[in-house]
């Protein structure tokens, strides 16, 4: 998918206006894409047709730019579709906060109960209860309060007794005398949807009175997650989403059908199996995941609000020209440390993969060290490094009260990134989706 999105922008972005057809064509193949992700159809539907609406505008026509601004206008609708802006837990002020789990067997329910009962400890300085509602598996109960223990959070539970509701309604008693403010209940689940099972959760929902019914949702579950979020959505009325498992390359394509299809926003993903990874949900990101485009989007705002054109242009016909020198690199190094560090910003970037940046290390507490050594060079070292030999890395070294290793690592990096750089700016390259430095 990420590989087809890049191509329908890089031909795009290599067109001059676009006119009526070319978007047409684009957003079919959009169409076609978001369907191979498993968005769900009525979604990709809808969504296309958005785009198309928009782009067809003036917007796209009159701009000097209608590659990235049909880019932009997919995000932006993707964005839009995602919940727009982030949505935040409703917490009340001054009232028990009662969250309730609910989802498939399977989903991390239990998991996410454990995640977000310790995030919110210490975001919110909440003191959170624990409810082990899932009575059906001895193993769910032991579960939850291996968890509680392991985080050292309160977990309430009864062994003895098979009664869901009657444990909700015992163990909100226990929230109440022991002045807990945030409680959350783990409910039980099936494989499918369960009749009897949703009985049960709108018993304790009634029992309860939730402020937040969470839907789990394993991002990895695809289409079939818009029918479970759209029956639970039905009959509980949820509040929110907390979609999980989305480490790894799960390209997030149930988020947009979820969101689309209930219109509840998602409110935490979950990205692992540790008990810390939990993050806010970011619809623009989210948006940038799907669409395969890295934080690309992001990088362009940010590049561009940087550098001015003229610099830009210079910088361009350096690295084309392979003038790309210790000096221009130290300038990028101070332009880009306002923009987070060197190693986040390359990550954005789509065509620099992992394996290109193992050796550029620069993050921001790097950043004074690299400019002390650069500053420690001749004239002649900056502009061509390659004379850099044993002895003079050893003088650098010394003269910038850094080690040479370190020496070595910077000029190593930079080797990385002009190699990069000089591929990205290659037009055969670009082809297959790399993007151009700004
Ligand atoms: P429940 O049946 O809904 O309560 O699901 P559990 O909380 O027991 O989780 C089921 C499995 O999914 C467990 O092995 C969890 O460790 C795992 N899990 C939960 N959330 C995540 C996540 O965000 N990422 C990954 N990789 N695994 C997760
Ligand atoms: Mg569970």
């Amino acid at each position: 998918l990420n590989e087809k999105f890049q191509n329908i922008f890089s031909q795009l972005k290599r067109k001059g206006k676009l006119n009526e057809k070319d978007i047409q064509a684009a957003s079919r193949e959009i169409k076609l894409a978001l369907l191979e992700a498993d968005v769900n159809f009525k979604v990709v539907k809808q969504f296309t047709k958005n785009i198309s609406e928009r782009a067809i505008g003036q917007e796209v026509m009159n701009s000097l730019t209608p590659g990235q601004q049909f880019i932009k206008i997919v995000n932006d609708e993707m964005t839009t579709l995602l919940g727009g802006e982030i949505e935040r837990m409703d917490f009340i002020d001054g009232r028990r906060n009662v969250y309730m789990m609910v989802g498939l067997q399977g989903a991390g329910k239990t998991t996410t109960a454990g995640k977000v009962a310790n995030l919110l400890r210490k975001e919110k300085k909440f003191k959170p209860l624990l409810v082990a509602c899932d009575v059906y598996r001895p193993a769910a109960i032991k579960q939850l309060e291996i968890l509680g223990e392991e985080l050292n959070i309160d977990v309430y539970s009864e062994h003895d007794i098979k009664d869901p509701v009657g444990i909700a309604k015992r163990g909100l008693k226990k929230a109440e005398d022991g002045h807990y403010d945030l409680v959350i209940f783990d409910t039980a689940g099936r494989l499918q949807i369960d009749e009897a099972l949703m009985e049960e959760l709108v018993k304790i929902k009634e029992t309860i009175l939730p402020t937040e019914i969470l839907l789990t949702v394993d991002a990895m579950t695809g289409q079939e997650s818009v029918n479970v979020a759209n029956e639970f959505n039905r009959l509980l009325d949820i509040t929110g989403v907390i979609l999980t498992k989305l480490d790894g390359d799960t390209r997030g394509g149930a988020a947009l059908s979820i969101t689309f299809t209930t219109g509840k926003s998602i409110k935490y993903i979950g990205t692992g199996e540790k008990l810390a990874d939990i993050e806010l949900f970011y619809p623009d990101r989210m948006a940038s995941r799907i669409l395969g485009m890295g934080d690309v989007l992001s990088f362009i705002d940010k590049a561009q609000s940087m550098m001015d054109e003229e610099s830009s242009r210079k910088l361009e016909e350096k690295i084309r020209n392979q003038e790309f020198d210790l000096n221009d690199f130290l300038e990028q190094i101070k332009q880009i440390e306002s923009m987070g560090s060197m190693n986040s910003l390359l990550e954005m970037i789509p065509g620099a993969s992992k394996k290109a940046l193992k050796n550029v290390d620069l993050s921001g507490a790097d950043t004074k060290r690299t400019e002390a050594i650069i500053l420690s060079m001749t004239g002649e070292e900056r502009h061509k490094p390659g004379i850099i030999n044993a002895s003079r890395r050893k003088r650098i070294a010394s003269g910038s009260g850094t080690k040479v290793a370190d020496v070595n690592r910077l000029l190593k990096g930079f080797e990385q990134s002009r190699k990069m750089m000089k591929q990205m700016s290659n037009p055969n390259l670009a082809k297959k989706g790399r993007m151009k430095l700004p």
